[in-house]
């Protein structure tokens, strides 16, 4: 039988092996998680502030043009009425929040202004103004310029205090009056600091055609915190509006030590990308982006808490994971072993029909499709080697019984003389030798007696063949008759026979002689009419003969039993 060798490479179960890979992809998840902590939680927080800058920085952008746009309409508007009128320049304080102050220059320091009160407290404290003043106008007159007329006046511009007091004030040499005197078009300043109020500003102001008149207003410098708040709604980030000189005109949150790195900052263009710095002992990502060609926004988030919201989300992954690995992994110990233990039965089952112990093999139970029709197909195996086998088996045993009787009648045939059914030559040697060797031992006697019929020759000549042979037959019967059940008959060849008589001297053996002598001598054959003689020498056994010897001097016993007359026995002497 051919034997594999299992053994040529190492094996692994299926349990250990589905084990293996659930490990294998942990392990690959683990790496990406923390290559997701190291390197991608950085970018992608890089990449959030970038996107967030640029979001911001276009809404910032938006909303100065659309604040420019309704100021320079307000300017516009100005300019198209030719006397300068408080109620028209209420309204438009009054419809524009940021606006602090509308005013007209004349020629010779002419001044005409009204301030919206509500823009700050410090206002009301400056003019010993009441709660209920709203509105506080300044009339300077271009004929007496050192004298300026301060009214407070309600909301309904009733007046309810006026004084003069000396001033040097002179609108005419104002910047936004000298510059606007010589240009077309809408003059806009940078925002500067407002003097009577801790607020930065910007005037737009403009010549009204072909006058020495300008019409000006005063702007509170654009107020985007809520747009900030809009867009950054963590507590670890700020962000400033800065001017192209890197001042700061509006911020998220008041923060010295940001805005004294911001003051610092000698290249500006260094920090167009997120970069890391150090801040009092604090790491920040700083990014500087361009809203426009005046502004720039500063962006500062706190290093670690923003990354800390990107490593969250991938703890939170991470635990996802790790609790569906801890799910799947009984369920995959369990339907392993649905296949395993069928499939460990069915292993231990094919030893079985090894052995042969084909009644031990049953149908596994499982509820695997493929597990089931491998059982089947296995049961259906055995069950037809086992049939096989049967039948094999009992093919076998027939035969060996056929054989066997056919070996019997072949050692029959071997030992048996065809004609006379008497041993042949070639046992009769084999008894002859047995004996010789058994007295030899034993110091015991035998004797062997050799007979020839007497003038065979004339049977076959006168009679035929064929009644030859009946007479070999018949004497062979007569012999065979008359010797005893343990004495031994062969045909010794052609017409001579050979008795061996184990434990018999040599009177006995001649008393056999005679009695055969006598025996076929009075035989009446059926197909022979004539009587027939025999003659007979007999030898027993001394200890100087060989058998040869034996054979020797039973034959010169016989010779001299024809010799002496025929119908004769003779002993050698
Ligand atoms: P003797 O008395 O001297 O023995 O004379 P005999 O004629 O018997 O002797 P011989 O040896 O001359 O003849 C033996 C004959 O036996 C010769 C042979 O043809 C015959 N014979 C031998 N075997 C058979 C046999 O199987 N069948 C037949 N029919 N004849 C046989
Ligand atoms: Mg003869
Ligand atoms: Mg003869």
């Amino acid at each position: 039988m051919v034997k594999l060798n299992f053994n040529a490479k190492k094996k692994i179960s299926l349990k250990t092996t589905v084990l293996s890979i659930f490990f294998l992809i942990t392990i690959i998840m683990g790496i990406i998680f923390i290559i997701q902590i190291l390197y991608f939680a950085k970018k992608l927080s890089y990449e959030s502030i970038n996107i967030k800058l640029e979001g911001l920085s276009s809404d910032i952008n938006r909303s100065i043009k659309s604040m420019d746009k309704i100021n320079e309409n307000i300017i516009l508007l100005l300019n198209n009425i030719s006397e300068p009128s408080l109620k028209l320049y209420k309204d438009i304080l009054e419809n524009n929040s940021n606006l602090y102050a509308v005013y007209s220059g004349f020629k010779n320091n002419g001044f005409y202004e009204l301030i919206n009160l509500d823009i700050h407290n410090t206002l009301r404290d400056l003019y010993n103004a009441k709660v209920t003043d709203k509105w506080l106008f300044i009339r300077i007159d271009s004929k007496d310029s050192a004298l300026k007329k301060i009214v407070l006046l309600n909301k309904d511009l009733e007046e309810t205090k006026s004084y003069f007091e000396k001033t040097d004030y002179k609108s005419n040499t104002r910047p936004w009056y000298k510059k606007a005197l010589v240009s077309n078009n809408i003059i806009k300043t940078d925002p500067y600091k407002f003097s009577n109020i801790p607020s930065k500003g910007i005037t737009y102001a403009k010549r009204v055609a072909k006058s020495s008149t300008v019409v000006g207003i005063d702007v509170l410098i654009y107020d985007i915190r809520k747009l900030f708040e809009k867009h950054i709604k963590n507590s670890y980030s700020n962000a400033f509006l800065l001017d192209k000189n890197m001042n700061i005109i509006s911020s998220l949150k008041k923060s010295e030590k940001l805005e004294k790195f911001l003051s610092e900052i000698e290249n500006k263009e260094s920090l167009f990308k997120p970069t890391t710095v150090n801040i009092d002992g604090i790491k920040y990502v700083v990014q500087i982006n361009t809203v426009n060609k005046n502004e720039y926004l500063a962006f500062f988030s706190q290093y670690e808490q923003l990354i800390s919201f990107y490593k969250k989300q991938t703890y939170e992954i991470m635990i996802i994971f790790l609790l569906s690995i801890l799910f799947l992994i009984p369920l995959v110990i369990y339907s392993s072993r649905i296949i395993v233990k069928p499939i460990d039965i069915l292993t231990k089952q094919s030893r079985k029909v090894e052995k042969r112990e084909f009644k031990d093999i049953k149908i596994v139970e499982t509820s695997v499709l493929e597990v089931a029709e491998l059982s089947n197909s296995m049961y259906e195996m055995s069950q037809a080697i086992h049939s096989y086998q049967h039948s094999l088996e009992k093919k076998v045993i027939e035969r060996t019984k056929q054989l066997k009787k056919k070996n019997e009648e072949l050692l029959k045939l071997s030992i048996t003389d065809k004609l006379t059914s008497l041993y042949n030559r070639v046992k009769i040697d084999k008894v002859l030798k047995e004996q010789y060797e058994l007295a030899k031992r034993y110091n015991t006697p035998f004797s062997l007696i050799l007979m020839d019929i007497d003038f065979f020759k004339k049977v076959n000549d006168n009679y035929g063949h064929k009644i030859g042979d009946d007479v070999l037959i018949e004497t062979s019967k007569v012999l065979k008759k008359t010797i005893r059940k343990t004495d031994i008959l062969g045909r010794w060849g052609g017409e001579e026979f050979m008795v061996i008589t184990p434990h018999t001297t040599q009177d006995g053996a001649v008393s056999l002689a005679k009695e055969l002598n006598k025996a076929v001598a009075n035989h009446q054959y059926s197909t022979y009419e004539k009587r027939v003689t025999i003659s007979l020498g007999v030898c027993s056994f001394e200890e100087k003969f060989d058998i040869d010897k034996m054979t020797i001097k039973a034959d010169e016993a016989l010779y001299r039993a024809k010799e002496n007359g025929r119908n004769r026995v003779e002993v050698y002497s």
